[in-house]
């Protein structure tokens, strides 16, 4: 439902009270103890530039990119519920790829994160049953692009947002601990959008930026149609202790049921993603610890040693969508809001990644000219950059797992062909590292290391 909050009536309405941070806040003061409560009334205006709903991966990003390029002048502003929630005992862990390495390191995160970060120095995959006591290696490398530059590394999800969200807040980024309920269109294209807090309150922006993940409200207020499927398989993602050290291996098994990865994280510790189909995933997933154990034995393998869960296991449903549009009349989605793809490949938050690159790309450029980052031109240059690239990205991940995920011995012997082939050309092998580093393509200059 939409409530349409006109934005010269602001004024007249009751403060609320949400969580923020003021500008000006000291770099390096405490975490969330900084939250300060202000009021509607507090804030010397309720509008912003750009009001970014999601503070998650993408949208931080977003936000930092624009407060780093454009300055205190451009207001930016991000609403998200789990802002005063501690990320304390979320164990994700995500594969961060060269080309987002680069651009964390442009916006000064990466530095936050690096002493925790592991290197992925080696890869192996593997094409076998689940039954089979010796997996042929079919495709291996070493995992530096450029010398000395790792292909990707481990960083704990919890880490990587903790450092985004005191990145923002030293940037002057406004936090409000708060959903975005509701939005109200433009009248007539009008100047500002109005988007509805869960508290009542009301905020007006130029742009509104859906990075509120696969269940995006605004996408859905915006009605914004997605097109994809579900998969019938599900992720159990959990973190394992072993005996002996990975060495900074990566490994992904392609078992019939769906892909088992084994990633490393610091010290003897590895975040696993074990894909199933979903009924299965949900039986493994319920398991007693010690049958749960065997059926993670048969997996894993003894190669580490004894291995040991440590946190919680999670099962993550898997499917595939993309949105019909990646923009609105004053609304642009980026992230999982505009895309999801198969975690087959360790893709998802990199594109997020990318979308926030290239938006604060194009809102730069028209800011720069004093022009509207809002305007339709704008968000159009922005969807014609991102929405093929997220296609081939999202059907190559799909394809992936469609020639995996099966039990048929036809296509097993085509893929083996298939990637003994790309194990024997090193050009070729080159070029898919690089690919899936991100480094090909036409990359937004963020994911070059240079601000936009
Ligand atoms: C098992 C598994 C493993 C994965 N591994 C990898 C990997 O190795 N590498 C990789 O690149 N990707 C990986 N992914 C994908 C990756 O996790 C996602 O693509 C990424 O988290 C998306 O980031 P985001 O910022 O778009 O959305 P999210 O991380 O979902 O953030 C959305 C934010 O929006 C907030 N929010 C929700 N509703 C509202 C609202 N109404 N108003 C305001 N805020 C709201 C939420 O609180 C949340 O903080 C994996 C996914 C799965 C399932």
């Amino acid at each position: 439902m939409h409530h349409f909050v006109p934005h010269r009536i602001r004024e007249t309405m009751r403060p609320f009270f949400a969580y923020g941070i003021v500008d000006g806040v000291k770099p390096g003061q405490g975490g969330r103890a900084r939250l300060a409560v202000m009021t509607l009334a507090d804030q010397t205006r309720s509008d912003t530039d750009v009001l970014i709903a999601g503070g998650g991966f993408a949208g931080l990003t977003l936000a930092i990119a624009l407060r780093r390029a454009l300055g205190s002048s451009f207001a930016v502003t991000v609403a998200d519920p789990a802002l005063d929630k501690s990320h304390a005992g979320d164990e994700r862990a995500s594969a961060i790829v060269a080309a987002a390495r680069r651009l964390f390191e442009a916006l000064g995160v990466w530095q936050r994160v690096a002493d925790e970060a592991q290197p992925i120095l080696d890869m192996v995959v593997t094409d076998s049953r689940l039954n089979d006591a010796v997996r042929p290696v079919f495709l291996s490398f070493g995992g530096e692009i450029e010398p000395g530059e790792p292909f990707a590394h481990m960083v704990e999800n919890r880490l990587l947002v903790d450092a985004l969200e005191s990145k923002a807040r030293d940037c002057g980024v406004e936090l409000l601990a708060g959903a975005v309920k509701a939005i109200s269109p433009p009248p007539a294209s009008g100047p500002r959008i109005v988007a509805t807090l869960a508290d009542g309150g009301a905020i007006a922006a130029r742009l509104l930026v859906a990075a509120d993940g696969a269940r995006s409200t605004i996408r859905q207020s915006a009605g914004i149609a997605t097109h994809g499927w579900n998969y019938g398989q599900s992720a159990i993602a959990i973190n394992v202790e072993h005996e002996r050290d990975h060495g900074g291996r990566a490994e992904e098994h392609f078992l019939p049921a769906g892909p088992f990865a084994i990633l490393p994280l610091k010290g003897r510790r590895s975040s696993i993603v074990w894909t199933e189909h979903t009924q299965e995933a949900e039986r493994i997933a319920a398991l007693p610890d010690e049958a749960f154990h065997a059926e993670l034995e048969r997996r894993f393998k003894l190669h580490l040693g004894e291995i040991q869960v440590i946190g919680t296991r999670r099962v993550h449903p898997l499917g595939f969508f993309v949105a019909r549009s990646f923009i609105a009349e004053r609304i642009a989605l980026v992230g999982d809001a505009a895309h999801v793809i198969h975690p087959i490949a360790g893709q998802g938050l990199n594109m997020g990644l990318k979308d926030a690159a290239a938006l604060a790309e194009v809102i730069v450029d028209a800011a720069r000219l004093g022009l509207d980052p809002g305007a339709a031109d704008v968000l159009d240059r922005y969807q014609r950059w991102r929405r093929f690239d997220t296609m081939a990205m999202g059907l190559a991940t799909d394809g992936l797992n469609r020639l995996f995920s099966n039990r048929s011995d036809v296509l097993r012997l085509a893929r083996d062909v298939g990637l003994g082939m790309v194990e024997r050309l090193p050009a070729l092998k080159r070029f898919f590292v690089r690919e899936a580093a991100g480094l090909t393509g036409q990359t937004p200059k963020l994911l070059r290391g240079q601000l936009p």
